[in-house]
């Protein structure tokens, strides 16, 4: 039971460790970013065409028509763009 806790508190005080590093690279990448490109960061943002909005790209759903990839928020939007 004890032993038990004690795991879980290295455990979480790994976890808060981990976040740190995240936070810190994190802002890091931030930083950097602002001389490169948009396009060249990871998680590219996508517009969904029937509601105007972005989406980070591995989020959308997709829909190939007339040979070009669209992409959606929900289901809703796609369904709305597949009845259009
Ligand atoms: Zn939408």
């Amino acid at each position: 039971m004890v032993i038990g806790l004690f795991r879980f508190l290295v455990l979480v005080i790994l976890a808060y460790v981990v976040f740190l590093f995240v936070r810190i690279w994190r802002a890091m990448k931030r930083a950097r970013g602002r001389a490169v490109p948009p396009r060249s960061i990871r998680g590219v943002m996508v517009k969904d065409e029937m509601c105007n909005t972005y989406i980070p790209k591995e989020e959308a759903l997709r829909e190939a028509r007339d040979g070009r990839e669209r992409f959606f928020c929900s289901e809703g939007c796609r369904n709305k763009f597949l009845n259009s």
